[in-house]
Order: C-alpha cells, then sequence, then structure tokens
C-alpha cells in the first residue's frame, strides 16, 4: 500500500492507493478532516504518488527516488502547483481562481497530469467557488485536482458532488505515540497522550503544540474556560475569552479541549467513567452542576463555533458569539 508513512487513517489510504495502483485517478478528489489531521501532508503525498513513474527500488508510488518524486520533494515540479491568492492570503478571490483555471487547462510540461493542490477550500467564496466549477464540470484529461477543507459542508452542493471525497480524522494513541516519542524523547509518554487527547489525535496540531513548547499554556487556558463554565457569571467567561484574544493561535486547541472536558462532564453525568481530558476536576463540578441536557447543548456549541472559527470569522465576533453561545446553552 502506499502512503504508509502517514499515520494511520488506513480506509482513507486503501481507498487512494487503489487510485496510485490503477493509475486511475478521479479528475477531483476532495481531503476533509479536522484541522491538524495531515490533510495538507497526504494531498502532497498524493500528488507526487499520481505523477510518479515508479523505480526499481520500490514497488510503491511515490517511489521517493523517481526524477518526478526528486522535484516533487523538493517543491520544484512544474506540473504540481498550489493555488495561491498573492493578494489575499485568507481567501481566494475569483480572479485568482480565474488565473488558477487558464494554468490548469495548459498541459502538463514533464509529467502525464498536471495537479493542482487547492488547501483549505472552506476559504473559496461562493462566487470563487463558482469560478472554480467550472473547471470542474469540464476538466482536460490531464488534471488532478486536490482540494482540502475541514468539512464537506462548507462547500457548495454542485462541488460536493463533483469531488470524489476522502475523510480523514485523527489518530490513536497507539498508532500516534511510537512516533511522537521519537520526536520528543524528553516528554513522558503520559504527556504526549494527553496531548494527543486534547486535540483529538490530530498529530500536526500536538507537533505545533509541543514545538513551541506550548502545551501547558493551551492546558491551562482549557482548564480556565472550565472553570468559568463552573461558575455561571457573564464575567468570568468574558475574562476568559480576553485572555484568548491575546493567544489567538491557541483557540483551536482551546476549543477542542473544552469540548472534551464537557464530554467527559456527559459521561460522568451518565454514570460512566471515561476520563478524557486534561481537566478532570472541572468536569466533574461540571457533571454535579448541570443536567445532561444543557452539557449537550454547550457541547453542540463549541461544535457550531468550531465551524464558525473554519470560515475565518472575524475574531472579536466570533469571541463575542462564544461568550454568548456557551452562557446560553447552559442557560447561565
Ligand atoms: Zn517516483
Amino acid at each position: 500500500m502506499s502512503f504508509e508513512a502517514f499515520l494511520g487513517n488506513a480506509t482513507a489510504k486503501e481507498q487512494l492507493s487503489a487510485f496510485v495502483a490503477e493509475g486511475r485517478f478521479p479528475h477531483a478528489i476532495l481531503l476533509e478532516g479536522p484541522v491538524g489531521c495531515g490533510k495538507k501532508t497526504l494531498a502532497k503525498q498524493l500528488a507526487m504518488a499520481a505523477i510518479c513513474e515508479g523505480s526499481l527500488l520500490s514497488e510503491d508510488k511515490p517511489c521517493g527516488t523517481c526524477a518526478h518524486c526528486i522535484k516533487s520533494t523538493a517543491g520544484a515540479h512544474p506540473d504540481i502547483q498550489i493555488v495561491t491568492d498573492p493578494q489575499d492570503k485568507k481567501t481566494y478571490r475569483v480572479d485568482a481562481i480565474r488565473e488558477m483555471r487558464e494554468k490548469a487547462l495548459m498541459v502538463p510540461n514533464e509529467a502525464d497530469k498536471r495537479v493542482m493542490l487547492l488547501f483549505d477550500a472552506q476559504n473559496l467564496n461562493p462566487s470563487s467557488q463558482n469560478a472554480l466549477l467550472r473547471i470542474l464540470e469540464d476538466p482536460p484529461t490531464h488534471l488532478l485536482f486536490i482540494l482540502t477543507c475541514e468539512n464537506r459542508s462548507q462547500l457548495l452542493s454542485t462541488i460536493q458532488s463533483r469531488v470524489i471525497t476522502i475523510s480523514l480524522s485523527g489518530v490513536s494513541a497507539a498508532e500516534a505515540i511510537p512516533y511522537l516519542k521519537e520526536q520528543f524523547p524528553d516528554i513522558s509518554e503520559e504527556e504526549l497522550t494527553a496531548a494527543l487527547t486534547m486535540f483529538d489525535g490530530c498529530i500536526g496540531q500536538v507537533l505545533e503544540t509541543m514545538k513551541e513548547g506550548e502545551l501547558s499554556k493551551v492546558q491551562e487556558l482549557i482548564v480556565k474556560g472550565a472553570d468559568a463554565l463552573v461558575k455561571p457569571e457573564e464575567i468570568h467567561l468574558l475574562r476568559w475569552t480576553a485572555e484568548l484574544e491575546k493567544e489567538k493561535d491557541f483557540i483551536d486547541g482551546v476549543l477542542n479541549g473544552l469540548r472534551l472536558v464537557i464530554r467527559d462532564a456527559l459521561t460522568l453525568g451518565a454514570g460512566g467513567q471515561t476520563q478524557l481530558s486534561s481537566a478532570k476536576e472541572q468536569a466533574k463540578k461540571l457533571s454535579r452542576q448541570y443536567t445532561g441536557k444543557q452539557l449537550m447543548a454547550a457541547m453542540e456549541a463549541i461544535e457550531y463555533l468550531q465551524v464558525a472559527r473554519s470560515r475565518n470569522m472575524n475574531l472579536t465576533l466570533f469571541l463575542t458569539l462564544l461568550c454568548g453561545k456557551l452562557r446560553s446553552s447552559l442557560g447561565a
């Protein structure tokens, strides 16, 4: 099977390996999955596999040694392009997509395919999506489009129906811990497991947080958020969101961690034992203080907020919404 080095996600890898083995790709593949689950990494490996010509050293593609693979690894293959909008780092303007379309129509230079990678497709506004749709409706035979986004529902249904969607998820501790131990030999297994749980197995987020040595900061903000939920007065939530505003890079990790605390509180409330979160005391308090219905509403509120985050909502507006949604879900 190809993509052995990519952790977990066996089903997705099998699906993609079948395309590689047969040398037959759909015109467009969408990789969906949460932040940090490895969508971009896998998309790049897939692009490489699609134009790899194979070698005697390896039966799998990408072989890593053919001329195409060497150029791809260096990020210098003329037939693999990452779509960007030079004028707008956050979204893709319709002009950028039109420009991309021109390039996509051109026959490949060296390989038998031209691969276009478009990351974070949720950042395409409706008119950009419609511009993209025009090429997906009538793609040249040489084209392979690889899109990524967190959830297919972020895209127009007309786009969804023209791509093959492959879902990725976080990986289990059994799959990830040996790898993480290699990366961080000085950190205990317990701490690594805690970090992995905090980010629901999304290795990318774990690596980023660990590399920056920021794990304890994220953990602290999760505990503070859970504490603020225990105390129903708005002032505590406001203080917490003010801290989040200063540490905006950690918001995704904090939201995920907080969701796990509430999930634990729900389990505890139902008489269960599962303890996934990094704020066990707060989970206990929440389970005593709120009904299952309230906790469920709070979890739904966080999931809603995570979608809002992925759509690049303005930060101040987001934090106001965060405060309001959490309060109203808990009936405070
Ligand atoms: Zn190769």
